[in-house]
């Protein structure tokens, strides 16, 4: 195989394809989301309400994250959360309505 085939093998590599697939939101989204979720953890708060869910509801959120495929170096690639972040807040609320 020569240098050229490595190459072009590489580019067309299905995990390549794959991590394509798994882009984070683009930077407006991320900051559209995180207005939000941040507007609803300070509205929460705002009425008396506690902010954080009980440990084993945080601990079966961040379960299902973890077994999930949208899930990349601890970021959901389909909000661009930091999961182990957003999954104590009780006014979170996954994308995909896995939890
Ligand atoms: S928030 Fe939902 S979509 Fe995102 S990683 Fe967790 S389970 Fe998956």
């Amino acid at each position: 195989m020569s240098e050229e085939n490595d190459i072009i093998d590489v580019t067309i590599c299905p995990q390549e394809e794959c991590a394509e697939e798994l882009k984070m939101p683009g930077m407006l989204d991320m900051a559209k989301n995180l207005m939000r979720d941040g507007k609803n953890i300070v509205s929460n708060a705002m009425q008396g309400n506690t902010t954080l869910v009980d440990d084993t509801t945080r601990d079966t959120r961040w379960s299902t994250c973890q077994a999930c495929p949208f899930l990349q170096k601890d970021r959901c690639t389909k909000c661009g959360c930091f999961m182990k972040v957003k999954v104590a807040f009780k006014t979170s609320q996954c994308p995909e309505g896995k939890w």
